[in-house]
């Protein structure tokens, strides 16, 4: 039974990151409507899914994003992540007190960025103030290991070990589990990728921008959804041909 569901909403960033590994850019595409996404996680949820993630592209410059929201709010526990930038125009931020998620996660690309982290350390407190569970994505690099080891330690002051996932970045500049670890000084951490071997989860669902699905979403190979209900969700995942996958992923907001 999937209980875990994430969403790519659209194909659409405006930061278009070079390692996004949705390649969201200015020019992406967004295929979901909006009651195309309230009506499928709908459907999902009348199935068992409890906790619905929603992604991108950057979600807060999805047209249509608060209405999902608002709509799914009180159907499961909903969550968003962001690369936290859309938020620091005043008129969404004032959306968002009126149409607020459980949870909102913002993205730090660059832990040597003492601006980008800054701007996202405020953020953090903003969502956390207005009564939105807020948490971190620190993507690390193995090249940067000092670097989101001191931005690690410093969102510890704000936030719970919960709260922050450390996203080990892939190529060349992919880190060692140990050096996740010392990341996050040698506590428990969490991360999206499997670290020490890749095992296919099998209460998660991640559904990607185009409409396909796959157990994980960084993988390969994502079928199409033939129709979008939760029949479509397990008919297609069965038709997933599952390949053992690099053990570390790129990120995504
Ligand atoms: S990684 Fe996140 S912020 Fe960067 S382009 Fe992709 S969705 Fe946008």
């Amino acid at each position: 039974m999937i209980e875990l569901l994430s969403i790519d909403l659209s194909n659409y960033c405006s930061k278009q990151c070079s390692f996004c590994y949705n390649h969201s850019t200015r020019e992406g595409n967004t295929l979901w409507k909006p009651q195309e996404v309230i009506a499928f996680a709908t459907d999902c949820i009348e199935h068992g899914v409890k906790a619905v993630s929603l992604g991108g592209g950057e979600p807060f410059e999805y047209d249509g994003v608060f209405e999902v929201i608002d709509t799914l709010y009180p159907l499961c526990y909903l969550s968003v992540t962001s690369n936290g930038l859309p938020l620091e125009n005043d008129a969404v931020w004032e959306t968002l007190l009126k149409h607020k998620p459980d949870k909102i996660h913002i993205t730090i690309h660059h832990p040597d960025n003492v601006e980008e982290v800054e701007r996202v350390e405020r953020m953090v407190k903003r969502i956390g103030n207005i009564g939105i569970k807020p948490g971190v994505n620190l993507l690390v690099g193995a090249d940067k290991v000092d670097e989101a080891s001191a931005v690690f330690r410093r969102l510890c002051q704000v936030l719970g070990n919960e709260q922050i996932i450390l996203v080990p970045q892939r190529f060349s500049n992919t880190p060692s589990p140990k050096q996740l670890s010392q990341v996050a000084g040698g506590k428990p951490f969490q991360s999206p990728s499997c670290l020490l071997g890749c095992k296919r989860p099998e209460n998660f669902c991640s559904v990607s921008w185009d409409k396909k699905v796959n157990s994980c979403s960084f993988a390969q190979g994502k079928v199409v959804l033939g129709t979008l209900d939760y029949k479509g969700v397990m008919e297609a995942l069965g038709k997933v041909e599952w390949k053992y996958f690099s053990t570390f992923s790129q990120t995504t907001c």
